[in-house]
């Protein structure tokens, strides 16, 4: 006789998310996280996953999922690893941009 489970079955019905409107459900996740071979670099390879989120209504969701949760490799949200630590080096120069001008600005207004 099979032991009860200390938990209930999930059956539960869940609030939808973003993903249930992904472009790529149900694609092969290996399809985004192309090795890439010696004849085909990486790059290359996931152009193939690319075409998926060109019309995917969720994209700017993904990509941001990508960019908050650090996802280092594979596509999301239409970007490649490489594209995605473009983009987040280019947000923190600009971070950083932004604070030395804001401590210029301060030590100009007190003459420090
Ligand atoms: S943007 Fe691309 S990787 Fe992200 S959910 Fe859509 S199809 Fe999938």
């Amino acid at each position: 006789m099979p032991r009860p489970s200390r938990y209930a079955p999930d059956t539960l019905p869940r609030p939808r998310q973003w993903r249930d409107e992904a472009a790529c459900s149900g694609v092969d996740t290996d399809t985004f996280f192309p090795p890439g071979t010696e004849s085909v670099p990486p790059r290359v390879a996931a152009m193939y996953a690319k075409t998926f989120c060109v019309e995917c209504p969720v994209r700017a969701k993904c990509l941001q999922h990508a960019l908050t949760h650090r996802e280092d490799y594979g596509v999301w949200g239409g970007l490649d690893e490489e594209e995605r630590a473009g983009m987040l080096r280019e947000a923190r120069l600009a971070a950083e941009r932004q604070a030395r001008q804001e401590r210029e600005r301060a030590s100009a207004a007190t003459g420090t």
